[in-house]
């Protein structure tokens, strides 16, 4: 496939199509030189051709035994698109598993300070029902003067907490140079805010083995985070976890304000899953519980939460962080609402 051709059409198989007829479609369209992605949802299959347009239409698809419609692919972001694939994607790591039915709950400190601050956190954490750490080695800082992260002695001390408490870390990843370092430590990897639009490194993650946790960058449109994903899964990695972490509008009552639209807006829009962060977007502490709430009651597929045993000591994003001590309250706030929304945490 040329490296810039994008699937063009969808092929919507009948509910009563076999397993051979659907074959027949794959086999046909490679044939002719197009890709095809099926996708096995619990209403229908649907088969993505990707393809020069021409030559798809010189396929009569709509005449195949077992196809029910034939048509193209309208919207810009495509892979990720709900149109080819209606099913929600369910993400696994290491056992863990967020969307669909299957709610995460990232926490940890906003970064890798330390060993035994890092360690308290994820005991905390973990014992209480998280399902995933989060902790930054390497952190993207508004002042270059400010504490950047431990770098590597960071990644470290992470998979020492996994090692000890069974739970996947998820990590940033800024620079490109860090690709090795960061994969080989991390389960999940986040893509910041300030870097949700940085396409060569979106690119380069799609070319990993580990899923992607997106962040929407702060004047980020939904329809640009999509194609911010699409990039990725262009290159081959469809494991993708979107973020909502709060935008810039002209509310100062918070750090950013955190788009709850949005968030329902990308659930039709998407079969990933989409996930809220409410420290960011706080951006104060006693804030962060409500947006909690609301965020599992709009429909999130998860959390990501950022939580300190000192945040008064803490080198970054003291204000917003809970204390391991909130945690359990936290977790069994979060937890109770999501029954309510037919989740179980993952
Ligand atoms: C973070 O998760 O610590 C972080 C820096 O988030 P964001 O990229 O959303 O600002
Ligand atoms: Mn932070």
């Amino acid at each position: 496939m040329a490296a810039h051709v994008s699937p063009e059409l969808m092929i919507v198989m009948a509910s009563g199509a076999t397993p051979d007829q659907t074959e027949h479609v794959v086999a046909r369209l490679e044939e002719a030189g197009a890709e095809a992605r099926v996708s096995r949802g619990r209403e229908a299959t649907v088969i993505g051709a990707i393809g020069e347009r021409e030559l798809l239409a010189t396929i009569p698809l709509a005449g195949f035994p077992g196809v029910e419609q034939v048509l193209p692919i309208v919207k810009p972001y495509k892979l990720v698109s709900r149109e080819i694939a209606p099913d929600p994607t369910v993400i696994e790591v290491r056992g863990r598993l967020v969307g669909d039915k299957w709610f995460g709950l990232i926490a940890g400190p906003c970064s890798v300070e330390g060993r035994e601050q890092t360690l308290e956190t994820a005991r905390v954490v973990a014992s209480a029902g998280a399902t995933m750490l989060r902790g930054g080695a390497f952190k993207p800082r508004t002042s270059p003067y400010t504490f950047q992260g431990l770098g590597q002695e960071a990644l470290d001390i992470l998979r020492e907490a996994r090692e000890e408490t069974g739970l996947p870390v998820v990590t940033e990843l800024m620079d490109p140079r860090h690709v090795e370092a960061v994969v080989d430590a991390a389960d999940v990897i986040q893509i910041g805010a300030r870097n949700s639009q940085n396409f060569m490194l979106l690119a380069e993650l799609g070319r990993i083995d580990r899923p992607v946790l997106l962040k929407r960058g702060p004047s980020t449109s939904v329809e640009e985070l999509l194609m911010a994903a699409e990039y990725v899964a262009k290159e081959g990695n469809e494991r993708i976890i979107l973020c909502e972490r709060g935008i810039r509008t002209f509310e100062t009552a918070t750090r950013f304000t955190l788009d709850l639209g949005s968030v329902a807006a990308l659930k039709t829009e998407t079969h990933l899953p989409v996930i809220v962060d409410p420290s960011h977007a706080a951006g104060r502490r006693d804030l962060v519980l409500p947006l909690a709430r609301a965020a599992v009651a709009v429909g999130a597929d998860g959390i990501i939460v950022e939580v300190h045993p000192r945040p008064e000591d803490a080198l970054s994003d003291g204000p917003q962080q809970i204390r391991t001590t909130e945690f359990e309250d936290f977790y069994r706030e979060v937890a109770s609402i999501a029954a309510l929304m037919g989740r179980h945490i993952g």
